[in-house]
């Protein structure tokens, strides 16, 4: 099933469980604006190259539309759209004042020089200026963006518009940046991780994590779990994979990753194939890397006692079903990854305030926000008597569908 497909799929079951009238349902799943553009470049050599650049707008009803731009050869419209629809819920169940969007450009940008990365962003930013802003869509990074990109469509965006830092956020802090946005998805990981062990009367240590992906959320879910006391026993990227069922040496494996550009060559732990990390006997695994992954073909063979989902849509709805059966809980991407979105949240604030945080307010902050949704979750689980994914869903729906009846649609 491809995103877009089981994204609806679980949607249409909230809606179900919600009692939501079909007209309401549609007008919810349609999304509000598709943009599709052309972003030709001349490369470092003077050929040209061309891509297409995507951004899905998908609800507005409770605020500005809000989600990453993802640079990654595997982006097309469907997927785009799931995920654009996903941060609508996201931001509902982390009751923050924004709709959903997403955006993305289908390219490889280990491919690309920071120079043509530089050139795209901006074309890019060109095409789609008349159409986010600070009260319209606020983009942020997602997979192969960063800070620095967020610092082009700020510069190129302002050109048009004036001097305005929040437009973009997840910048660099010299250009009004958070402190803490670059941990927060991680730091988010950590809180609900936390959150759902203690329901089950755990805590962080002395359980066994394995980590899917090293990049932004992975790693920095890996070095919060592991200053908490948890082992982590295995960890994945694209270069390879390590295992250790004494625990890896985090703070090692960062440095190694940071001067080799992946974890592959790491001498703290057991080379192994990445195809199989997700297999690999653990308590908790932690999926941060692409949708999809846990699926029919693996999900039997999973180990892990609880999945959290730092990666968006890592799930499949069939792998949903097995797992259930197997008594495997798993932490919904719409609530458990939403520490990025939440702390983007704050540097928007941060920046129509004119005034900066420290990070201890920032953390601390986002560990009240993430604790509320936890017990919000909850509270819907036990009203519709359903997992926490239906829980965090039909919160998410539920809240979006009320802002949408209360604005109603008088033309
Ligand atoms: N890309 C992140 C996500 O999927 C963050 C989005 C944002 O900060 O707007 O949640």
């Amino acid at each position: 099933m491809n995103a877009l497909a089981a994204t609806n799929r679980n949607f249409k079951l909230a809606a179900r469980l919600l009692g939501l009238d079909s007209k309401l349902e549609k007008s919810l799943l349609i999304p509000f604006r598709e943009i599709k553009v052309e972003c030709t470049i001349p490369k470092d050599d003077g050929t040209l190259a061309s891509f297409v650049g995507f951004r899905v707008q998908h609800d507005n009803a409770r605020g500005p539309m809000k989600g990453g731009i993802r640079y990654h050869p595997e982006v097309d419209p469907d997927e785009v759209n799931a995920l654009a629809q996903l941060m609508t819920w996201k931001t509902a169940v982390a009751n923050i004042p924004y709709g959903g969007a997403k955006g993305g450009i289908g390219c490889d940008p280990g491919e690309l020089s920071i120079s043509e990365l530089e050139r795209l962003t901006r074309v890019f930013t060109q095409k789609i200026h008349d159409l986010i802003g600070i009260h319209i869509d606020v983009p942020a990074p997602d997979m192969g963006t960063n800070p620095q990109t967020m610092a082009w469509i700020l510069d190129e965006y302002s050109k048009f518009h004036g001097h305005s830092p929040a437009v973009v956020t997840g910048k660099p802090i010299d250009l009004g940046g958070s402190l803490g946005r670059d941990a927060a998805t991680g730091r988010g990981v950590l809180f609900t991780t936390e959150a759902l062990l203690n329901e089950y009367g755990k805590s962080i240590s002395g359980q066994r994590f394995v980590i899917q992906g090293f990049g932004n959320v992975g790693s920095w879910a890996a070095q919060l779990i592991s200053e908490k006391g948890g082992k982590i026993v295995a960890v994945s990227d694209i270069t390879g994979a390590i295992k250790n069922s004494k625990g890896i040496d985090i703070p090692s494996l960062l440095k190694h990753s940071k001067e080799n550009r992946g974890i592959k060559g790491f001498n703290g732990g057991d080379p192994f194939d990445p195809q199989s990390i997700l297999v690999e006997d653990c308590d908790v695994l932690i999926p941060a890397a692409l949708g999809g992954v846990i699926n029919r073909e693996n999900a039997n063979e999973i180990k892990a006692k609880f999945i959290i989902e730092a990666a968006n849509h890592p799930t499949d709805p069939e792998a949903d079903e097995i797992l259930s059966k197997k008594g495997v809980v798993i932490l919904p991407d719409i609530f458990a990854n939403s520490g990025g979105v939440t702390v983007s949240y704050f540097e928007w604030v941060q920046n129509i305030q004119g005034f900066m945080w420290d990070e201890e307010k920032v953390n601390s902050e986002l560990k009240t926000y993430m604790t509320k949704g936890f017990k919000d979750v909850k509270e819907m689980c036990k009203t519709h008597n359903c997992d926490l994914r239906m829980g965090a869903f039909t919160l998410g729906v539920n809240r979006v569908a009320r802002a949408t009846v209360l604005r109603g649609w008088e033309a």
